[in-house]
């Protein structure tokens, strides 16, 4: 039963690690990204809130300039 449990917190510290790993590898890519992909805005459209991206993620236009 020792064993289990051990196992069960190895995958636990496993995971918590992989997850830290993605999210920094995450915030770099979008430090090195245009700034203007990163600002949010409403779909002219649909009147959709867009948080990120160029394009409206439910009706598909085009962020206006
Ligand atoms: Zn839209």
């Amino acid at each position: 039963m020792e064993i289990f449990i051990s196992i069960i917190i190895i995958s636990i510290i496993t995971i918590i690690f992989l997850v830290l790993f993605k999210q920094n590898n995450s915030s770099n890519n979008l430090e090195l990204e245009d700034h203007e992909s990163l600002e949010e805005w409403d779909c002219p459209e649909c009147g959709f809130h867009i948080q990120i991206g160029d394009s409206c993620t439910y009706c598909y236009e085009q962020k206006p300039l």
